[in-house]
């Protein structure tokens, strides 16, 4: 986690509005001390000092090593390919790998979850958005903290290796090197297009079968809210008790 704050000025940073609670308007020299390595400075930005960064992949991978420690059986390059349902009610899942029986099924398949659920007659309004996200080796420190600018979004995941989100098309590499001096070295490690599960009315997170057999968890911040939406949804899968907070975000049930 790299508490880094953050430093906005594209098109949904609100840089001409107000900005809101914890975070500020600053001006040209406030952006130049943030961020040395900007050739062209703003002359506003929105900095929010309490913004934080993890690594996606690397986050994903330690919370799989963490379960598997703490007893979890994990399955990796086995695709889900149907629900089990026996006498109406959901028993297990069904796999590349065989079946594979359980009291409570959680789906947190991404956009998937629709696929997986229409059989039952559940209809969950969730569609796939694209968004593409470049890993690049870049000297350490170049990137203080989580930089929005139009067009581009940089910030370091770890020493000397930076997250970029780009629109589809753009050199990343001349991106970096015109927002930033001293990115001439910078170089590639993986160009990907993840498909993010948009739902339309926000976060579904809950039962979608009245026997609570079957659960979903699909939403957009999906990392940000990870932590909280997990632990909140482990109480009600296991307490057999669902919890207020979530109370906005759950799916219409067939
Ligand atoms: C460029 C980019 C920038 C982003 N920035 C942010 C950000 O700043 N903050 C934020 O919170 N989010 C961000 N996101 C969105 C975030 O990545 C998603 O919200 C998050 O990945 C959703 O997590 P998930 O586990 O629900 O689904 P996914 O990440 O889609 O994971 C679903 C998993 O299920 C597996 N799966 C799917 N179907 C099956 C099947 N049938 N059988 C077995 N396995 C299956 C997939 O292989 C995958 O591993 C960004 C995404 C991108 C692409």
């Amino acid at each position: 986690m790299r508490w880094c704050g953050s430093l906005a000025w594209d098109e949904a940073s609100g840089v001409d509005g107000e900005p809101g609670e914890g975070r500020f308007l600053v001006g040209r020299d406030e952006v130049a001390a943030l961020e040395p390595a900007l050739r062209e400075p703003p002359e506003r930005a929105v900095h929010t000092p309490s913004d934080a960064g993890v690594d996606p992949t690397a986050v994903a991978e330690a919370l799989v090593a963490a379960a598997r420690a703490r007893g979890a059986k994990v399955r990796t390059g086995v695709r889900v390919t149907g629900l089990e349902v026996v006498n109406g009610r959901v028993a297990g899942v069904r796999s590349s790998a065989g079946a594979h029986r359980a009291a409570r099924v959680v789906l947190a398949a991404g956009t998937e979850v629709v696929r997986l659920c229409r059989p039952l007659g559940v209809a969950l309004p969730v569609v796939g958005s694209p968004a593409r996200g470049v890993r690049m080796a870049a000297p350490a420190g170049l990137v203080r903290s989580v930089v929005a600018a139009p067009g581009c979004e940089a910030r370091e995941v770890r020493d000397g290796t930076l997250r970029l989100t780009l629109p589809p098309g753009r050199d990343a590499g001349a991106a970096l090197r015109g927002l930033f001096r001293g990115a001439e070295e910078a170089v590639v490690l993986e160009d990907r297009v993840g498909n993010r599960p948009l739902p339309a009315d926000g976060p579904i997170v809950g039962p979608v079968t009245r026997d609570r057999a079957l659960w979903v968890a699909v939403l957009h911040p999906g990392v940000t809210l990870a932590p909280t939406v997990a632990r909140l949804l482990a109480e009600e899968v296991i307490g057999d008790r669902l919890v207020a907070e979530l109370a906005g975000c759950r799916p219409a049930l067939p």
